[in-house]
């Protein structure tokens, strides 16, 4: 089996190897939610407002215009929610905006993609953007979208910005000299400084120990303190019940039958999409 291991999935392996399994095996979807798409919508505007052929910025308007095309419906309660959130999106992009547009300059890259074959794996990703400074420096910035700043401890830890670094050793032959998270919401930049030899040898053993364990079937439920807000909570054993392999087989098999479910469902959309076109291509030939 090819193992294709991002940053997402390598941090939801380590927080629960059954959450893992459940996203990434079985093929269970996340559901929609409004921070989903409010965290999708402003990637795409801040993509468009950087992927550009001249080195001048669009204006505040168009960003805006841009954002209001691209913009996500999914996952929102009602009208009212979607549109304070929209709101929302845009104070962060008025204020994006106003501190970034006097120092515009075109990116060397935005949203880089990449794929790097790993001992066993395949190192996978998307770099949101990279620049590069007058003086010859570049740097990596993942936008985040996130309500709360995370503890230092744990932005320490974090793999995102080191895979990062590896990345572009592996694409370009460089090393960035700062990657940064930028956190919109705020709009404050928190800077890191690359990683040395000895610590991108920690971040390898990590990654490698999770393609092992993803490889030989380790998918233990790890109780956290994410639990009450995972959208597996319904199907994982350790929610419903404690343990044993016969919960487990039980939870797997309640796992399938709801993507079973989605299948049909979609499967059933397809063919009344099919019914229709048919019906449509037979009223032109009528019509003929
Ligand atoms: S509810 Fe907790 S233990 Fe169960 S799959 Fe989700 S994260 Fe893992």
């Amino acid at each position: 089996m090819e193992i294709r291991l991002s940053y997402t999935a390598v941090s939801t392996y380590e927080r629960c190897p059954l959450a893992y399994r459940f996203q990434y095996l079985d093929g269970l979807e996340v559901p929609p939610s409004p921070y989903l798409s409010f965290g999708r919508s402003l990637h795409s505007a801040l993509e468009w407002f950087y992927g550009r052929d001249v080195p001048e910025p669009p204006s505040l308007q168009e960003l805006l215009g841009r954002l209001e095309s691209c913009w996500e419906s999914e996952g929102f309660a009602d009208e009212e929610e979607e549109r304070s959130f929209f709101r929302h999106a845009r104070e962060v992009l008025e204020s994006f905006y106003h501190r970034n547009r006097d120092h515009f300059r075109l990116p060397v890259a935005v949203e880089q993609r990449f794929e790097i074959p790993m001992d066993g794996y395949l190192l996978t990703g998307v770099i949101d953007r990279v620049d590069r400074h007058p003086d010859g420096s570049y740097e990596v910035i993942d936008y985040k979208t996130n309500r709360r700043l995370p503890e230092l401890r744990r932005l320490r830890e974090d793999l995102q910005l080191p895979i990062y670094q590896m990345a572009c050793r592996e694409l370009w032959g460089i090393t960035p000299s700062k990657l940064t998270f930028y956190y919109l919401l705020i709009n404050q930049k928190f800077s890191t400084s690359p990683r040395d030899e000895d610590s991108l040898v920690g971040v390898r053993e990590r990654l490698t120990r999770a393609a092992e364990g993803i490889r030989s079937g380790r998918f233990p439920p790890k109780p956290n303190h994410l639990c009450p807000w995972c959208p597996f909570a319904d199907v994982c054993p350790s929610r419903v019940k404690s343990g044993g392999l016969r919960e487990e087989l039980e939870s797997r098999r309640r796992a399938l039958l709801l993507r079973r479910r989605k299948l049909d469902l979609m499967i059933e959309e397809l063919e009344n999409q099919l019914r229709e076109m048919e019906s449509g291509s037979w009223t032109q030939k009528d019509g003929v």
